[in-house]
C-alpha cells in the first residue's frame, strides 16, 4: 500500500468561508480543553483583566480531571460559544492566533487518521461548507494523492493512528475489507439500497471470523483465515453474485411506520437536547411537515405514505441529484469512519443504513423540499433550493445528530451484539426505507 498522503478530493477545495458561514464551528458542542492548551490560553490573556475574567467565565473544570479533557468551555444557552464575537468570530483567535486554541478548533473540519504510515485527511459535514463541496460535486469523494501543507493537517499530533499490527487481526485488514466495501458503493448502477444490502450480506459472509477480537487468525489459523477473508471478498466482486442480492432485495417490501417511528423519535429527542435554533428549526418544521406533531403511533403509517410518495415525486424530477447526495454520503461515511470503530463489520454496516434512513425522512420533511414536491416539473431554480435543503439536513444532523452520545447509545441499543442474521435484517429494514 502506497504511503503518499491521500485527501478526499473536496479537501483540496475547502477553504473556510468565516463570516459567510450559516453556522459557527461550534454550535452546540461541548469543547474540551487539555492541561497544556489551558495554560497556553491563561498565558494569551493574562495582558487584559477583562479578557481573563470572561475566559475564566467561559470555562468549566472537568471533575474527572483527565489531561487531555482538563475543562470544557461550555456553550451559551442559544448553542453557541461564549468567546464568539459580535461578528460571530472566535475573540481568541482574532487577538492570539491559531496557536492558543484548543485541539478541537484548531482543526475542524479536518478529519486526519494516519493508517500506518499513511495519512489520509478527510472533513466532517458538520461544516456547512465541507458538506456542500461534498455532496454537490460527482467526483466530491474520490481519494487523491497529495502532498499535505500545513493547512490540511493543521495539528499532525492529534492524527488519529491505526498501527498496522499483524496481531490485531481486525484492523490489520480493514483497508483491504474498507476497498472492498467501496467498490460495491461505487457500482452506481444499482440503487443504493441495493447497494447496502450488497455490503449488508458481505458483512454476514465475514461475520462469523472477522470482527473486533477474533481469535480467527492466531497462529497456524491465520493462513486459512486470510485465505478465507480473500475468498468471501472475491465472492462479492462477481457480478453475478451482486445481480442476485440486487434482484432478490428489490423484491423485498417492508412496512416504513416503525422505522418513521424511530427517526421521528430521535429528531424530537435532539431538538430536547437543545440543540441551537437551526437544528430545533428544522427537525420541528421537518416534523411538521410529515404530520408528526404529537408523535402519537396512529400518524405513522400515514407519514409514512406521505414519505414514500414524495420520495417517488423527488426521485422523478430530481433522481440523479438525490440519488449523488447519498451516493457520496454513503462513500464518505466509509472513507472518514473507520470500521474498526465498530465490534463487527455487520453493526458498522448498520449504522450506514440507519443514518441514510434518517437523512432521507430529514430531507423529505424538508419544508422546502416539500413545496419542490408540489411541482409537476424541474423549474429553473428548483435544484438549487434542492441543494440547499440538502447542505442544511446532512450539516445539521450531522453535527446535532450523527455523534451526539444518546443516538450513538441508540444505534448500540438497536444493534444488540452487532453480529449474525438479525442484524443483517436490520440492515435490510433500513435499506429499504
Ligand atoms: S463551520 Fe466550516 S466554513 Fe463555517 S466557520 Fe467553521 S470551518 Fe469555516
Amino acid at each position: 500500500m502506497s504511503t503518499e498522503p491521500l485527501l478526499l478530493r473536496y479537501m483540496t477545495r475547502f477553504r473556510c468561508i468565516a463570516e459567510r458561514c450559516e453556522d459557527t464551528c461550534c454550535t452546540g458542542l461541548r469543547v474540551p480543553v487539555s492541561e497544556p492548551q489551558w495554560a497556553r490560553m491563561r498565558a494569551a490573556v493574562a495582558g487584559s483583566a477583562e479578557e481573563s475574567e470572561r475566559l475564566h467565565r467561559c470555562i468549566t473544570p472537568n471533575p474527572g480531571g483527565a489531561t487531555t479533557e482538563h475543562a470544557f468551555i461550555e456553550m451559551r444557552p442559544d448553542g453557541h460559544c461564549p468567546l464568539l464575537d459580535t461578528e460571530r468570530l472566535c475573540s481568541l483567535q482574532r487577538r492570539h492566533g491559531d496557536a492558543v486554541l484548543p485541539d478541537i478548533c484548531a482543526t475542524f473540519p479536518r478529519v486526519v487518521t494516519r493508517w500506518g504510515e499513511r495519512v489520509e485527511v478527510s472533513g466532517t459535514l458538520a461544516c456547512p461548507e465541507v458538506a456542500r463541496l461534498c455532496l454537490l460535486e460527482e467526483d466530491a469523494v474520490e481519494p487523491v494523492p497529495t502532498p499535505l501543507a500545513a493547512s490540511h493537517v493543521p495539528r499532525p499530533e492529534t492524527a488519529r493512528h491505526i498501527p498496522a499490527d499483524a496481531e490485531d487481526a481486525w484492523a490489520f485488514h480493514a483497508e483491504t475489507v474498507r476497498e472492498a466495501l467501496l467498490r460495491m458503493l461505487y457500482r452506481r448502477e444499482y440503487p443504493l439500497a441495493s447497494r447496502l444490502a450488497m455490503i449488508g450480506h458481505l458483512a454476514h459472509g465475514l461475520d462469523g471470523f472477522y470482527f473486533r477480537g477474533t481469535e480467527s487468525f492466531r497462529g497456524e489459523d491465520r493462513e486459512a483465515a486470510e485465505a478465507r477473508l480473500g475468498e468471501v471478498l472475491q465472492h462479492f466482486d462477481s457480478p453475478d453474485v451482486l445481480e442476485t442480492v440486487h434482484r432478490d432485495f428489490s423484491g423485498l417490501a417492508l412496512p416504513g411506520g416503525p422505522c418513521v417511528g424511530l427517526f421521528s423519535s430521535v429528531l424530537r429527542a435532539r431538538m430536547a437536547a437543545g440543540r441551537g435554533e437551526r437544528f430545533s428549526s428544522l427537525a420541528r418544521s421537518v416534523l411538521e411537515s410529515l404530520g408528526l406533531q404529537e408523535g402519537t403511533p396512529g400518524e405513522l403509517d400515514a407519514a409514512w405514505r406521505t414519505y414514500a410518495e414524495r420520495w417517488r415525486h423527488l426521485e422523478a424530477l430530481h433522481g440523479a441529484r438525490v440519488h449523488q447526495y447519498f451516493d457520496n454520503y454513503a462513500a464518505h461515511f466509509v472513507w472518514r469512519n473507520p470500521l474498526i470503530d465498530a465490534p463487527g463489520l455487520l453493526a458498522y454496516v448498520f449504522r450506514l443504513a440507519l443514518r441514510v434512513g434518517l437523512l432521507r425522512l430529514t430531507l423529505v420533511g424538508h419544508p422546502r423540499v416539500a413545496e419542490l414536491c408540489q411541482e409537476s416539473s424541474p423549474t429553473a431554480d428548483s435544484q438549487e433550493q434542492l441543494d440547499r435543503a440538502a447542505v442544511e439536513t446532512f450539516q445539521l444532523v450531522a453535527k446535532h445528530v450523527e455523534q451526539a452520545p444518546d443516538f450513538l447509545a441508540l444505534a448500540e441499543g438497536l444493534v444488540g451484539p452487532g453480529r449474525g442474521a438479525d442484524t443483517l435484517g436490520k440492515v435490510l429494514i433500513f435499506a429499504t426505507f
